[in-house]
This record gives structure tokens, sequence and C-alpha cells, in this order.
């Protein structure tokens, strides 16, 4: 339910204090302490789930549908051009806290972050391809 060295439980529970945009029975909102634009906000569940494999799809399925609502919210009140959604699973991932949390990255047309998402292609060939995607089949 709440791991008690967790920073978000505590920011949760109102003992780390937030920017709250949002709240209700199953999700806090806040503002992200070091943002990568304006109004970078974190969609929290309350219950403590470490990542996307523990967190059930119940949950999973109501951050995404709290997702959609405030990406719509967020982009008429801060007037910005798009919106990334990011979710980092595993330090390889760049997941620093570890309890789930959804970003919400507003993007404006010439900001200074424009590169934030970039990365290069990696080569594979069309037979690792094919591997790949037999393996991913089984699902
Ligand atoms: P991650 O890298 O795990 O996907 O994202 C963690 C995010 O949490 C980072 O963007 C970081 O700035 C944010 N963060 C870490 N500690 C705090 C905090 O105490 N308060 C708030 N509002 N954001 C935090
Ligand atoms: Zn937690």
């Amino acid at each position: 339910m709440r791991d008690d060295n967790c920073i978000f439980c505590k920011i949760i529970a109102g003992e780390i204090p937030s920017r709250t945009i949002y709240e209700d029975e199953d999700f806090k909102v806040i503002l992200d302490a070091n943002p990568a634009s304006k109004g970078h906000a974190l969609i929290l569940p309350k219950e403590h789930f470490a990542n996307i494999y523990e967190i059930s799809e119940e949950m999973l399925a109501k951050a995404a549908a709290l997702a959609k609502k405030l990406a719509s919210h967020m982009t008429s009140v801060l007037d910005c051009d798009g919106l990334n959604l990011l979710q980092n699973n595993g330090e390889v991932a760049g997941q620093t806290v570890f309890h789930f949390h959804l970003h919400l990255i507003p993007r404006y047309t010439g900001m200074k972050n424009k590169d934030l998402l970039n990365w290069t292609h990696e080569e594979f060939t069309a037979e690792e391809q094919d591997e790949i995607c037999q393996k991913l089949k089984s699902c």
C-alpha cells in the first residue's frame, strides 16, 4: 500500500510539500520539481506500485483516462502546442523514483528543451527484425 522510504508516498501523504494540480481518491497529480517544460506534471497513483510491472491493470487504465483528461485541460490552459506522455521503468530506462508515475510534458514550439526525447536510430538486419517480431508475437 505504502512504502515508508518512498518520496512519492510521502508527497501523497502530505509529509513532503508539492504543488498539487489535481487530486481524487486514487491519484495525486503534482508539478515536477525539476520540470522539462512549463507545466511538466506527474500523475501519481496513491497506492505504491514500483513500476509498470507491479501496477494493476485497473489502476493503469484509470491513469490513462486521467492522462487524457489532463492533456486536454493542460493544453487549453497552458496554450502548449503538443504534449508528451512518458513513463520510465527501471534504472536503465531512466527511472529515478521507484513509485509508478506518468509524466505529462507540455511541448511548445521553439522551446529550450526541444531535443528532450530525441534518440538516434539503432540498426538491425531484416533477419534480426524478423526474429524480434516473432518473439514479440507470442504475447
Ligand atoms: P523518473 O526519472 O523516475 O521517471 O522521474 C522522477 C521525476 O520526479 C523527476 O522528473 C524528478 O524531477 C521528480 N521528482 C523527484 N523528487 C521530487 C519531489 O520531491 N517533488 C517533485 N514535485 N518532483 C520530484
Ligand atoms: Zn511510493
